[in-house]
């Protein structure tokens, strides 16, 4: 038997030898000159991942995991009414909906009463805690406001802190946008570059004021915390059931008595946390992943913790939260580091850059950006309609839409069965908004009186299928094609419709014929088209002749206009749409072949088909320019260092270039509103560039997939832009689809880089686009989709489109990242459709055309299809509506980015400056909306300024926010200009670079956009 320690022996002489109750004292708070330990309980729990987000809240399919979020939030509760020192932080709101709803009132009353104690803290407070690299800025703010209304309308509570623990980098914009503009007084997380966190930890400089916008500087900077490890408590400390932390064995009559040893180790962990830290305070991070499914296991032991450590004196621990944290170092007043720009890319080993998920899942990540633009869209017209609780409205895809930005969702790094079911959550959602949608526009579209008008829509339309503009046609009838424009200003632009006729004519509402042009439907799309309509709609897609029907559209802002097609009759064939001259360029010339019928031509070499030229006749633009495809072979983990590229790590193991390995480089469709110019490169990879007659880009849509795996070799597939710019290892690329941030080869602002991985190392998450330039041009590409890029070499800009990988990375997800469609029982590597796009601008002139045509592609034209009923549709419709005064547009620098009726039936509007600081010598300026000209036909009674996410005052979040100090800036910083308030008389919105604006509106006459 053992001998009892001298201790434990002096310790039962004074406590009395019988083990009775002891009282634990966890009533430390925070206590002057010794270092104050704050232990912070949580559970990070991920709103879907190995699990989906149900079946984590339900404990389902616990062979997985054992993950019961259910289990959490039960046993969390009953855990703080047992002991009111003790507290908890909760993060995502998505799972706390779902448990609150099944609460019962007395549980519910009990539960605030927490709250309201600070017992239980809501933090960052979006439905999940998102991705900071993938999501766009819309998403974000969208996800987090969903989530903060919730806190807001049930316990009238302000989340203060930000809470980004475990996504995999973190964004310039999450810093100001989703930090410092929502009111956040601080924001923490635990994932940066190994080397940075090294360096930081040396120079105690873990702890930083972080300015994300060059253009708003410091009245949108926040308190930021890196953690010293990770977001789990020090080595020795997790008790959840099945943990070996060593628990704390009090009882005297038990064997393994060892208070003062775990107070030894805990004091140890302290100290060695404050050698690394600024100030007497240190933060414990007292969870991890879905733990406190038996809340006791951890209070218990901390209780225990808490006494017996302050009995010991050495250091102080007590109960905490982030925002007691960040009061207490606030209270310091101390001046902490600066940081700027961002901490991308994140590699936590020195050849495992997580820059492979910019790109993992792109067929997903292409439908949630799709699905966001369509959001903007349908909220828009869910208001000039009028919001109906009863349905259909937008809730189920603002529901869908806000769980999918979480940081295993959008960034593709879940389960298949996972991501499978984010895409079915989006596809109801969507389904819901667009009866809403067809709803809207019959509402605004038919005149009082008449019958309303059933519209249908085309979701897939990218797969050239579209049943209402395919059929219609041929039944004689004719076509009714509304084109509603989500942007602030007038829009014109080159629409693309399947048709199955080659003889049609086009006219707008007042009869006039519209420009049309034919092309054909090649066969390798046909083919794409049959597999994919039948996985997703289990059904043929029909004919195999089909033809795409090219007109020019112009809609006016935040409204529509209507078109026409219709069989060409014999008498109107000389006016029927142009069918496309098409012919096949032969690998035998030296000739050199010219796309483009405007300012715009890209000139092609005749014998191999590739891209020799860019020239631009209305700016004098003229340079070389190359366009290839690569592969890198997917490391599969096999050498000396066993880290595989797989859903997050971008590991390249060599690069091969694509070669043409079709008879026929080049076949080219020529009209009068584009030309086009088709490479099949080989079984797997198909690529049209067009060049549009009244644009000054290009718009290259690709098609990649299924990507041969048979080798055994998984590979990542990459397309490269090549000039011979001097662009000096610099590009730029943007942060969540707004600010750009300037990026430099091997090089990192805050730490001498090493250099490991030369290409992965580089790689950054591409949202809205990147570009180069260099003493006379600048060549810049916009996405669709979020993906990875970088200028690898200079004058070269790469992205990485499609990635299919056969081993898993070793970061917990568990499988490899290997897509496949399935057809009935056959199953093959997924086939993703995309577009870029390309300019060449001389320098300094570029910005316009990435904001401008970056709105438009977020925002794409809504198309709406029905069919006139006996040629009298101006009789019962009205074709032309826009929501704004019709003599007014929006500043070309401003985009209304939150158009909404709330539940509560205020508007949500947000405007968004488009531009930063000098980015733009003419719309880098304070801009002005007029509220009255945008809504016309109302009365705002009342306009109240708002945080980002609406739960706040602007000028109380101004009034409360805290003024950190920043190390080595003197008191004269550069003066940031912000519009001023709202004169509610005039009613003139000012917007300074890179600002956004929310406001609550309240509308004085409840007058419907309703037409007579
Ligand atoms: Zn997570």
């Amino acid at each position: 038997m053992a001998v009892l320690p001298i201790f434990t022996i002096l310790s039962l002489l004074f406590l009395g030898v019988e083990s009775e109750y002891i009282a634990y004292n966890t009533s430390g708070r925070i206590v002057d000159g010794k270092i104050n330990v704050h232990l912070v309980p949580h559970s990070h729990d991920d709103v879907g991942w190995l699990k989906t987000v149900d079946q984590y809240f339900a404990g389902a399919n616990n062979s997985i995991r054992g993950a019961c979020v259910q289990n959490v939030l039960d046993s969390v509760i009953s855990a703080l009414l047992e002991d009111e020192n003790r507290k908890f932080i909760y993060v995502e709101m998505a799972f706390f909906q779902r448990w609150w709803r099944q609460q019962s009132p007395k549980l519910k009353a009990k539960v605030k009463e927490l709250v309201n104690l600070g017992q239980l803290e809501f933090i960052n407070g979006g439905m999940c805690m998102h991705d900071e690299a993938t999501p766009h800025y819309v998403d974000l703010i969208d996800q987090t406001t969903r989530g903060h209304q919730f806190i807001k309308n049930e316990f009238g509570q302000i989340p203060r802190v930000g809470w980004q623990i475990d996504p995999f980098g973190h964004s310039a914009v999450q810093a100001y946008l989703l930090g410092a503009e929502l009111g956040f007084d601080s924001l923490y997380f635990a994932r940066i570059d190994y080397q940075d966190r090294a360096k930081r930890k040396d120079d105690k400089k873990l702890e930083v004021v972080w300015r994300g916008s060059r253009s708003l500087g410091s009245t949108s900077q926040i308190f930021s915390g890196i953690f010293p490890k990770h977001y789990d408590p020090p080595e020795g400390f997790s008790f959840e059931i099945n943990d070996v932390s060593s628990p704390v064995q009090d009882d005297v009559l038990l064997f393994d008595y060892n208070v003062q040893e775990r107070v030894n180790d805990f004091v140890a962990a302290a100290v060695a946390q404050a050698n690394v830290t600024r100030t007497n305070h240190i933060m414990w991070t007292m969870g991890e992943d879905f733990r406190y499914q038996y809340a006791n296991s951890w209070f218990r032991q901390m209780d225990k913790l808490i006494h017996y450590v302050n009995m010991d004196g050495r250091v102080n621990a007590l109960y905490s939260t982030p925002s007691i944290y960040t009061d207490a170092k606030y209270a310091e007043n101390k001046s902490w580091p600066l940081k700027t720009d961002d901490f991308f890319p994140y590699a936590d080993h020195p050849n495992a850059y997580w820059t492979g998920y910019f790109t993992s899942r792109p067929a997903f990540k292409g439908y949630v950006r799709m699905m966001s633009g369509y959001y903007l869209a349908a909220r828009q017209l869910e208001f000039f309609k009028g919001r109906s609780d009863a349905g259909p409205n937008t809730d189920t895809m603002a529901d869908a839409l806000a769980i999918v930005q979480h940081h295993d969702a959008v960034s593709g790094t879940e389960r298949q069965h996972v991501a499978a079911d984010y895409a079915k959550q989006l596809h109801l959602g969507y389904v819901e908004a667009e009866k809403l949608v067809a709803s809207s526009l019959a509402f605004l579209s038919t005149k009082h009186g008449s019958a309303e008008t059933v519209f249908e829509q085309c979701p897939f339309l990218n797969l050239s299928y579209c049943p209402p503009s395919e059929t219609i046609l041929s039944d004689g009838k004719n076509l009714v094609v509304v084109v509603y424009n989500p942007l602030g200003w007038n829009r014109e632009e080159v629409i693309r419709i399947p048709v199955y006729f080659d003889k049609v004519l086009v006219t707008d509402f007042e009869g006039r014929e519209v420009e049309s042009q034919i092309l054909p439907v090649t066969d390798s799309s046909l083919s794409i088209t049959n597999d994919y309509v039948k996985a997703y709609l289990g059904k043929p897609s029909g004919g195999t002749n089909k033809y795409w029907l090219a007109f020019s559209v112009s809609a006016p802002p935040l409204g529509f206009s209507t078109y026409f097609v219709s069989s060409a009759k014999l008498a109107d064939i000389g006016a029927s749409s142009t069918i496309s001259l098409m012919y096949t360029a032969q690998g035998s010339t030296n000739d050199t072949i010219e796309i483009g019928q405007g300012s715009l031509k890209l000139l092609y070499s005749a014998r191999d088909g590739q891209l020799t030229h860019y020239v631009n006749s209305r700016n004098s633009v003229t340079t070389a320019a190359m366009q290839s495809f690569s592969y890198y072979y997917g490391n599969d983990g096999t050498d000396k260092d066993p880290q595989a590229s797989g859903a997050y790590v971008f590991r390249p193991n060599g690069t091969y270039s694509i070669e043409y390995e079709g008879q026929v480089p080049l076949t080219i469709m020529r009209g009068p509103l584009l030309d086009e110019v088709h490479q099949q490169l080989n079984s797997w990879l198909y690529q049209i560039t067009r060049v549009y007659k009244g644009k000054e880009h290009a718009e290259v849509e690709f098609a990649i997939g299924p990507i041969p795996v048979d080798d055994g070799i998984g590979k990542e597939i990459i397309t490269q832009i090549t000039t011979s710019m001097k662009t000096n290892k610099t590009f730029y690329t943007d942060s969540n689809g707004r600010d750009f941030i300037k990026r430099v080869r091997d090089y990192r602002t805050d730490w001498d880089l090493d250099v490991n991985q030369p290409i992965a190392g580089n790689y950054y998450p591409i949202n809205l686009g990147i570009y180069i330039q260099d003493d006379t041009m600048e060549l810049s590409v916009l996405v669709d989709r979020s993906v990875g890029g970088s200028s690898i070499a200079d004058g070269q800009i790469e992205l990485m489109l499609h990635r299919r990988l056969l081993h898993d990375d070793s970061r917990g997800v568990g499988e490899a990242l290997n897509e496949t469609t399935c057809f009935l029982d056959q199953c093959k590597g997924l086939t993703i459709i995309g577009k870029y796009y390309l300019r060449i601008d001389p320098l300094g002139e570029g910005a316009k055309w990435r904001r401008t045509v970056g709105q438009e592609i977020y925002s794409p034209l809504l198309l709406a299809f029905t069919e006139e009923d006996g040629n009298n549709w101006m009789n019962s419709h009205v074709p032309v509506f826009s929501g704004i005064d019709p003599s007014y547009s929006l500043p070309a620098s401003v985009a209304i980015i939150t158009l909404q009726e709330l539940q509560n039936g205020k508007i949500l509007l947000r405007l968004a400056h488009l531009y930063e600081i000098g980015e733009e010598k003419d719309l880098s300026m304070m801009a002005s909306v007029e509220l009255k000209r945008l809504f016309p036909e109302k009365k705002i009674s009342k306009l109240t300024e708002m945080s980002l996410s609406a739960n706040q005052e602007r000028e109380e979040m101004e009034k409360r926010r805290l003024a950190w100090k920043v190390e080595g800036s003197s008191e004269e910083e550069k003066v940031v200009s912000r519009g001023k308030p709202v004169d509610p008389t005039n009613l003139v919105v000012e917007l300074a670079p890179m600002e956004i604006r929310t406001f609550l509106i309240d509308f004085e006459f409840i007058q419907m956009y309703h037409v007579s």
